[in-house]
């Protein structure tokens, strides 16, 4: 199996990599990673042979006690990347190992991915004595009130639950040291993001944080920015198809013209199956409202449709039912619709990573592909970073007058590498009081 490659790495990891450059040496093994014994065995166990880049990139500075943010989706290895690291960390400084007050809290959008995560502790710390609970919605609260109980080093919890059992009493975050927030883009867009506040609320500002997300919608951005302190940031690009096979055009227009465009390109046979990318939910309804007055089936996905609503609208696309399956960005995650024959934004998404997901919905398992981008006077900036990202420009096919490049260069502040809890404790207190 091939990992996507990080895009950007900054600071210590940046230089960690010049450094490699220089010493000509790659991280090939766990153990070039720092991860104690116990570890290394259950990664033995589990024929783990290589990290992938997104473990190569942030368990060093997990071990090191910086706070992260990770910008990776699912299947680039990234529960390993901070689940080791905290693993590492926990029995390094087991003082307060099985206390009432959880040492760590994971929290995560959906069941599915609390259980996984947890899956993930006990399969990595099988050779460790790290307790680990639960505590999810749609289940009994008793087993996980009665777990709680009994003490715990690490908490994977959906928000909404969590929040409950901390109102009944049965949680405490006050001595909490690591926190972890994994698929934040998910919450938002399942309306947790004012939870997972009020949770963090009750964590000491003291501790280690990490937040991933495969895209970076602004709150989620704001939250990262309230939340983190002088993060590292790792980031993997999406690369489920490869972008170079696709054939990727822009159109030029005003945001006026978008509707007429869209019905003209519709009225060629070839858009066979045509996947339509707006930003927000309103602006797919929108779209499918137009397109049906004009006579083209077509039908939204996004997360105010029911779930039974959203399965029905992909069988009818997947069966050829619907022409246009109209989808905002995080509805659109997963979707594995072969024969897609294009792909239209009629909205460029501000993120320019959703643009690579969006666009690899069409070219799949080896077909050619075509991509057409609508850019307004409002969205030339986002074409830029979009252009940027994928390193290439898009052919246009419409006229319009572009504007200057505008750069977005951040700069951080890093610092060398270090070990030991006690090191790592007092690192965070430098930066803290900084
Ligand atoms: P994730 O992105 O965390 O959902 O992981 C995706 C899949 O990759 C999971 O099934 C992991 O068990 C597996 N995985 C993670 N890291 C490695 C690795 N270094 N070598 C082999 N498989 C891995």
């Amino acid at each position: 199996m091939t990992w996507p490659e990080p895009v950007a790495c900054h600071t210590a990891c940046a230089r960690l990599g010049v450094l490699r450059k220089i010493i000509k040496v790659t991280i090939s093994s766990f153990a070039e990673l720092g991860i104690s014994e116990p570890l290394l065995r259950a990664l033995e166990d589990a024929d783990y042979k290589t990290p992938t880049p997104i473990q190569t990139r942030a368990i060093p500075l997990l071990l090191d006690g910086l706070d992260l943010l990770g910008i990776a989706q699912t299947g680039t290895g990234k529960t390993a990347a901070f689940t080791l690291p905290l693993l590492h960390n926990l029995e390094e400084d087991n003082e307060r190992a099985g206390q009432r007050c959880a040492r760590a809290l994971i929290l995560a959008p959906t069941r599915e991915l609390v259980i996984q995560i947890a899956d993930s502790i006990k399969t990595y710390g099988r050779h460790m004595r790290i307790r680990s609970a639960v505590v999810m919605g749609g289940v009994g609260q008793r087993p996980q009130v009665d777990a709680l109980r009994r003490g715990v080093d690490i908490l994977v919890a959906t928000p909404g639950r969590l929040l409950d059992l901390i109102q009944q009493g049965h949680v405490d975050l006050g001595q909490t040291e690591y926190l972890i927030l994994d698929e934040a883009d998910r919450m938002l867009d399942m309306g947790f993001i004012r939870d997972v506040r009020r949770i963090i609320e009750k964590l000491p500002d003291e501790r280690q944080t990490l937040l991933f997300s495969a895209t970076m919608p602004s709150e989620v951005a704001k939250l990262s920015r309230d939340i983190l302190y002088q993060p590292e940031r790792v980031e993997i690009a999406a690369k489920s198809v490869a972008v170079e096979s696709i054939d990727q055009r822009v159109h030029h227009l005003d945001a006026k013209a978008k509707r007429a465009a869209l019905a003209e390109l519709l009225a060629e046979p070839d858009f066979d199956r045509v996947m339509v990318f707006t930003r927000t939910k309103h602006g797919a309804n929108k779209v499918v409202k137009h397109l049906e007055r004009d006579g083209v089936s077509a039908e939204a996905i996004h997360s105010n449709k029911s779930q039974g609503a959203r399965q029905r609208a992909l069988d009818n696309f997947r069966e050829g039912r619907t022409r246009v399956l109209v989808a905002t960005d995080i509805a659109s995650r997963g979707i594995d619709i072969d024969d897609v024959t294009h792909v239209i934004n009629y909205e460029l998404p501000n993120v320019p990573e959703s643009y690579v997901h969006r666009i690899g919905r069409t070219a799949r398992a080896g077909a050619a592909g075509i991509a057409i981008s609508f850019c307004d006077a409002s969205e030339r900036s986002h074409l830029r970073s979009i252009e940027r990202l994928i390193k290439r420009s898009l052919i246009v096919i419409g006229e319009g007058p572009s504007g200057p490049d505008q750069s977005s260069a951040e700069t951080r502040n890093g610092a060398g590498r270090r070990s030991g809890a006690g090191r790592r404790r007092r690192r965070r207190s430098q930066r803290r009081a900084a």
